[in-house]
C-alpha cells in the first residue's frame, strides 16, 4: 500500500479509525478521512502522528450525496488520485424493542439513509476515480446482513442492502479490473455496539458467547482484514463476503 492514497468513512471512531491507522501502518502515503464527527477526526489524525502519512479530515455525512461527491472531488484535487476506498460509517439506531409495528418512519429512513444509501453515495463519487485495474473498494456490512434479526429490522435490512449492492458493483466493474467486497464483522467492541447493549438491544456477554471464539472482536481486528480486501494481495477476491466468527449469527437478547 505503500505510496496509496485512501478514503474513509466513519473514520472518527470504532472500526474506521482502526483502518486508517492500519493504513498508515502499511505506508499509504495519504488518507482522507471523513465523518459527522470533526472532533473524533482531528483525534484520529493524532494518532497517525507518529508515521509520515498525509492526513486530510472533512466533516461529511454520508447520507448526503452533495457533500460526498464534494469531499471525493476535494481528495482527488488534492492527493492527486485515488486508489482505494473504505466505506465504514454507520449507526445503529433505535432502542432494543422496536419492532416492524412500532419502529418510527424516521428512524427506518436515517438508518437506510446512512448505512446503505451512503456506501451508494459513496461508491458513486468514488468509482469515477479509481486505477482501472488496481481501484478497490471494501463496504463495511455486518453478520446482521445475513439473516434477519428481531428488534433490528432497520439495521439488518440495511445490512442486506450494503452485501447485495456491493456484489452488483464487483459484478459491474470487475471486467475493469475494480474490486469491491463487502466485510461483516460480528460483534465488535466499539461505542456502537456498546450503546446498542446500553440501550437495551442485546446482551454483549451472550452475543460474546455467540461467537465461535467466545469474545468480541477488537476494530484493529477488522481492520487488518479489511486493508487485506484494499490491498493488492487480494487480487483475486471480488463480490465477496469476508465474514466472520458467529455460530449463531446477530445478536443475542437476554
Ligand atoms: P462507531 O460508532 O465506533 O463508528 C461509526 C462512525 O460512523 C462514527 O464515528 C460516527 O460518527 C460515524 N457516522 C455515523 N453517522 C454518520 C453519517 N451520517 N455520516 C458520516 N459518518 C457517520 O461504530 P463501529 O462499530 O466502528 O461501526 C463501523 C461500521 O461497522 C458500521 O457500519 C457498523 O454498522 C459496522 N459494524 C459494526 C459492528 C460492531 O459490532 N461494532 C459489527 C458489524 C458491523
Amino acid at each position: 500500500m505503500k505510496g496509496r492514497i485512501y478514503s474513509v468513512t466513519g473514520a472518527a471512531s470504532g472500526i474506521g479509525q482502526a483502518v486508517v491507522l492500519r493504513l498508515a501502518e502499511l505506508g499509504a502515503r495519504g488518507i482522507a478521512i471523513s465523518d459527522v464527527n470533526l472532533e473524533g477526526l482531528g483525534k484520529t489524525k493524532k494518532l497517525c502522528e507518529a508515521s509520515e502519512v498525509q492526513i486530510e479530515c472533512t466533516r461529511v455525512d454520508v447520507s448526503n450525496p452533495d457533500q460526498v461527491d464534494r469531499w471525493i472531488a476535494d481528495t482527488v484535487s488534492v492527493f492527486g488520485r485515488l486508489d482505494g476506498a473504505a466505506n465504514v460509517a454507520g449507526i445503529a439506531a433505535g432502542d432494543g424493542d422496536t419492532t416492524c409495528q412500532t419502529i418510527k418512519k424516521e428512524e427506518w429512513d436515517r438508518t437506510i439513509s446512512i448505512n446503505l444509501n451512503g456506501i451508494m453515495h459513496s461508491m458513486r463519487a468514488q468509482l469515477p476515480h479509481l486505477p482501472r485495474p488496481g481501484g478497490a473498494i471494501v463496504n463495511v456490512s455486518s453478520t446482521s446482513g445475513l439473516r434477519g434479526f428481531p428488534y433490528s429490522a432497520a439495521y439488518s435490512t440495511s445490512k442486506f442492502g450494503v452485501i447485495g449492492l456491493s456484489a452488483s458493483a464487483a459484478g459491474e466493474f470487475g471486467k475493469e479490473g475494480i474490486r469491491i467486497n463487502a466485510l461483516l464483522p460480528g460483534p465488535i467492541d466499539t461505542p456502537l455496539l456498546r450503546e446498542r447493549a446500553s440501550s437495551g438491544g442485546f446482551d454483549a456477554d451472550v452475543t460474546s458467547e455467540a461467537t465461535c471464539l467466545g469474545r468480541m472482536g477488537k476494530p484493529a481486528e477488522v481492520a487488518k482484514v479489511l486493508c487485506f480486501l484494499l490491498s493488492d494481495d487480494a487480487s483475486f477476491v471480488t463480490g465477496g463476503m469476508s465474514h466472520a466468527n458467529m455460530r449463531t449469527i446477530g445478536f443475542l437478547r437476554i
